[in-house]
């Protein structure tokens, strides 16, 4: 007969860590969170093979007293939440007391902290769950965390680490999106011992947008502000030609923390989509604060996802705070004449995207079916050809505007591509070197 029995509470840590620690990038995240609600002004993460040799989070911020230490490693111990109705008003980044619980049991596992009102640091290790004693150590003010070997003792979820380089990009990224909600605070990272980028404190967003998206992109970026009652929204948009295919760059944030719903990311789609192809996304940085109690951040153990008490105020006000702001901004009212110029100048950027020329394109064709000629697109009917660019015709419940310019790029752009997969494409260095801006975990 099977027998039931308690499981012991390491092994009841290595089970939760597999809803907090996913991988390195995922301990970066949950360490540099508990700095920041340390109240750290300066915060270094170095990693070495993607932290899946280690990572080392060290900050400034109020440190743990020698008395406590043991407990920080305890899982459900939090100085953040004393009672039930404190659930109501989160206003920290953490909150369940799981995280440094699930580490130190996945990992080799160590901390020093020195808060200002101790004459001296202490030192606690933990080995995959095994709990040493508290000792005096040499240290400076705050909190050094290193966490080595993550899952080695688990060789069921080391199996699922990928390649260095891609773990630290991972990493690079919780980074990224932690520091640019956090512009008050100084961030250093380091890879293999390599600067991979530093951000001084400062009061402006601007500056992180440039360390982040590139100097350029941060440039002609605009602002939009709005504060109403019950919510307020700050935001930097990134012109329409440096859209991407994918999300990487919409950096959500709600009351600090960064999110990823699909739902605001719906209500930002809609509020670009008459300026950027349906089929991209904008770089952008959208911050929304919000009364802590009007807002759910239980929903998931990685806290990415959230519930709104107003849904349909949130979602509105992002979509027509959007809309308004893009529809004045000076690069959404150039002309359509000179929009086209740089349509055939930019008609494919290096990394063989193709850029805001495409916004035509994407709206009236069907990308699964490559357009190999003119005639494919235009058929035989006949088209209302308008200030030499656009063609007009009634099509089944409206009408479809074809630029003839951004029709001949994308004739251009499918013949390459066939050229591509047949392997015969012919190659020429560029005359004048291309640059190319990229976020440091793309270079990765
Ligand atoms: P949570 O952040 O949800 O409270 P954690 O397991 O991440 O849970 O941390 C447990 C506790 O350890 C925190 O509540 C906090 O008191 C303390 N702690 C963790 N990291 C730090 C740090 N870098 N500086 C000061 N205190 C920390
Ligand atoms: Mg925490």
């Amino acid at each position: 007969m099977p027998i039931i029995k308690k499981l012991n509470s390491t092994v009841i840590d290595q089970i939760a860590a597999g809803e907090v620690v996913e991988r390195p990038a995922s301990v970066v995240k949950e360490m540099v969170e508990n700095a920041i609600d340390a109240g750290a002004t300066e915060i270094e993460v170095w990693i070495e093979d993607g932290g899946i040799r280690s990572i080392e989070v060290i900050d400034n911020g109020c440190g743990i007293s020698k008395d406590q230490l043991h407990l920080s490693v305890e899982s459900h111990a939090t100085s953040k939440l004393g009672k039930s109705e404190d659930l109501e008003a989160i206003a920290s980044l953490g909150f369940r007391g799981e995280a440094l619980a699930s580490i130190a049991a996945v990992s080799r596992f160590s901390i020093t902290s020195w808060p200002k009102e101790q004459n001296r640091a202490a030192s606690l290790k933990v080995t995959f769950g095994k709990k040493g004693d508290v000792l005096d150590a040499a240290g400076a003010y705050g909190t050094h965390i290193k966490v080595e070997d993550i899952f080695a003792e688990l060789p069921a979820r080391r199996k699922f680490l990928k390649k260095p380089g891609t773990e630290a990009s991972h990493a690079i990224s919780w980074a990224e999106r932690l520091a640019l909600a956090h512009i008050g605070i100084g961030f250093k990272f380091y890879s293999n011992k390599k600067m991979v980028f530093q951000c001084a404190a400062s009061d402006s967003v601007d500056q992180r947008c440039a360390v982040f998206f590139g100097e350029k992109v941060a440039r002609d970026m605009v602002f939009l502000k709005k504060k109403m009652p019950t919510i307020s929204l700050e935001a930097k948009i990134g012109p329409p030609e440096t859209a991407r295919r994918n999300a990487k760059h919409v950096h959500l944030y709600l009351n600090g923390r960064w999110v990823r719903d699909a739902r605001l990311l719906r209500a930002v789609r809609e509020g670009v989509r008459e300026f950027i192809p349906h089929q991209f996304y904008p770089v952008l940085f959208l911050s929304l604060e919000v009364p802590p109690s009007s807002v759910d951040v239980n929903v998931h153990p990685q806290k990415s996802e959230v519930r709104f008490r107003e849904e349909g105020l949130v979602f509105g006000s992002i979509v027509r705070l959007l809309r308004k702001t893009l529809s004045e901004a000076s690069w959404a009212t150039r002309t359509a004449g000179s929009i086209g110029q740089e349509m055939k100048s930019n008609a494919v950027n290096t990394m063989g995207q193709p850029t805001f020329i495409s916004q035509q394109q994407v709206l009236h064709s069907d990308s699964a079916k490559p357009i190999t000629s003119f005639e494919d697109t235009l058929g035989t009917q006949n088209f209302l050809a308008v200030r030499n660019t656009f063609l007009f015709r009634e099509v089944e419940g409206g009408v479809e505007i074809i630029d003839q310019h951004a029709l001949h790029e994308r004739v251009n752009l499918e013949e390459l591509r066939k050229e591509i997969k047949e392997g015969d494409i012919l190659l020429q260095p560029l005359l004048v070197p291309s640059l190319v801006e990229l976020s440091r975990a793309e270079v990765l």
